[in-house]
């Protein structure tokens, strides 16, 4: 993203937006003018929004635009799957993934350059933490994959159903640590002047940020994941670190409180297979206890390699064995297809170029400081 004094227009939820234009002496319809330029017809020049007043556009030329993170590279996997590397500046990206379906395409983005919480088997924990993305390069990314997606599929699909239906903030980062800058993106996206996504389209997952999920429940209702990967507090503290500060009857609290709160349907929890490690059949029966009776569905994830992990994926009987252990006792549970994976696109393969700036970490860093591409 190339710095510029001016104000980027993909940063301001609806409120700032009315704020801004009536900082500008306009009222604040021309907000929800400029909000369907910017979103529903994906407008990113000022100049050619042609029902607003020229006057006005040229005042809101020399001090807004619309400007998304730049492309460093795109990747195509040969099942759909597309993935973006994307600049935070000269020397730091991340990454956005496209996986199309027959009925739905979801849209997986970042929220932060790094993370910070070290699980011991997702790859973008290894990079180590950069920075949190701003409200603009978090919305940026959606407004910018619709673009790329539409030429692409023009030939396919012109004036047909949306490309993007679905958004997953599941992509690098841990959203809730940089609530600040997601819950405005999130509004955005859900605003029906936004990018008019319903809540159950709209996905935010967490690896268990107690407090933050208290205060998600306060400021808006998008649906939540928590990772949980493991039915015990020991198992737990090893693979998520967070765990040790916010084990796992005070983060299944909180994931009801969530529900509750919000007139929610249920609580998605991700559960990582890795084989030997958390994948038993007992491991599922403690796992049902936990949250048999609860508003919660269990998504499989089949474990994603990628190079240093000591890990290895459970074999698919394991995996399906441990479905069936789940849904016998009465709780939802599916697998999630891997896509992507010979792009390194697929769950907790997303690396972009990370350079680390912290000096604390929680749980044991595993490969030091690495600046990798
Ligand atoms: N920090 C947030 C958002 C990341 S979401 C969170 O932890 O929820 C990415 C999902 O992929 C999480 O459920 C994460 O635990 C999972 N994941 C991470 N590494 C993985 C890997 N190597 N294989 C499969 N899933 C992985």
């Amino acid at each position: 993203m190339t710095s510029s004094a001016k104000t980027n227009l993909l940063g301001l939820p609806r409120a700032a937006l009315e704020a801004f234009v009536a900082d500008l002496g306009s009222k604040p319809f021309r907000a929800r003018q400029l909000m369907n330029w910017v979103y529903k017809r994906g407008e990113g020049s000022i100049v050619n929004m042609t029902d607003l007043a020229k006057d006005f556009r040229a005042q809101l030329s020399e001090c807004a635009e619309i400007r998304t993170p730049d492309i460093v590279t795109m990747q195509h996997s040969c099942d759909g799957t597309r993935k973006w590397k994307l600049s935070a500046d000269s020397s730091q990206a991340f990454e956005m993934v496209f996986i199309p379906e027959k009925e739905r395409g979801t849209l997986c983005i970042s929220s932060q350059v790094g993370c910070m919480l070290d699980c011991s088997f997702c790859s973008t924990a290894q990079q180590g933490f950069n920075r949190n993305l701003t409200t603009a390069e978090i919305v940026g990314q959606v407004w910018l994959a619709k673009k790329e997606l539409a030429s692409f599929y023009q030939t396919i699909e012109a004036g047909g159903p949306r490309i993007v239906t679905n958004v997953v903030l599941m992509g690098m980062g841990e959203p809730l640590a940089n609530f600040r800058n997601v819950v405005p993106a999130v509004r955005i996206l859900m605003d029906d002047y936004g990018f008019d996504l319903s809540r159950r389209r709209v996905t935010l997952s967490t690896s268990g940020l107690v407090p933050q999920i208290y205060k998600l429940a306060e400021e808006t209702n998008v649906a939540l994941a928590v990772s949980l990967h493991a039915p015990d507090d020991e198992l737990r503290s090893e693979l998520v670190p967070i765990n040790r500060k916010h084990p796992i009857a005070e983060l299944l609290a909180a994931c009801w409180h969530y529900i509750d709160e919000q007139n929610g349907r249920s609580v998605t929890f991700e559960y990582v297979m890795l084989d030997g490690v958390n994948d038993s059949p007992a491991q599922a029966r403690a796992l049902a206890a936990l949250l048999k009776g609860h508003p919660a569905k269990v998504n499989l994830i089949p474990f994603n390699p990628f190079p240093g992990t000591r890990y290895k994926r459970s074999p698919q009987p394991a995996i399906l064995k441990f479905r069936d252990e789940l849904i016998q006792r009465g709780v939802l549970a599916t697998i999630r297809r891997t896509r992507g994976d010979d792009i390194d696109a697929a769950c907790g393969q997303l690396a972009g170029k990370v350079i680390d700036r912290t000096t604390v970490r929680l749980g044991n860093k595993l490969f030091g400081v690495a600046v990798q591409q």
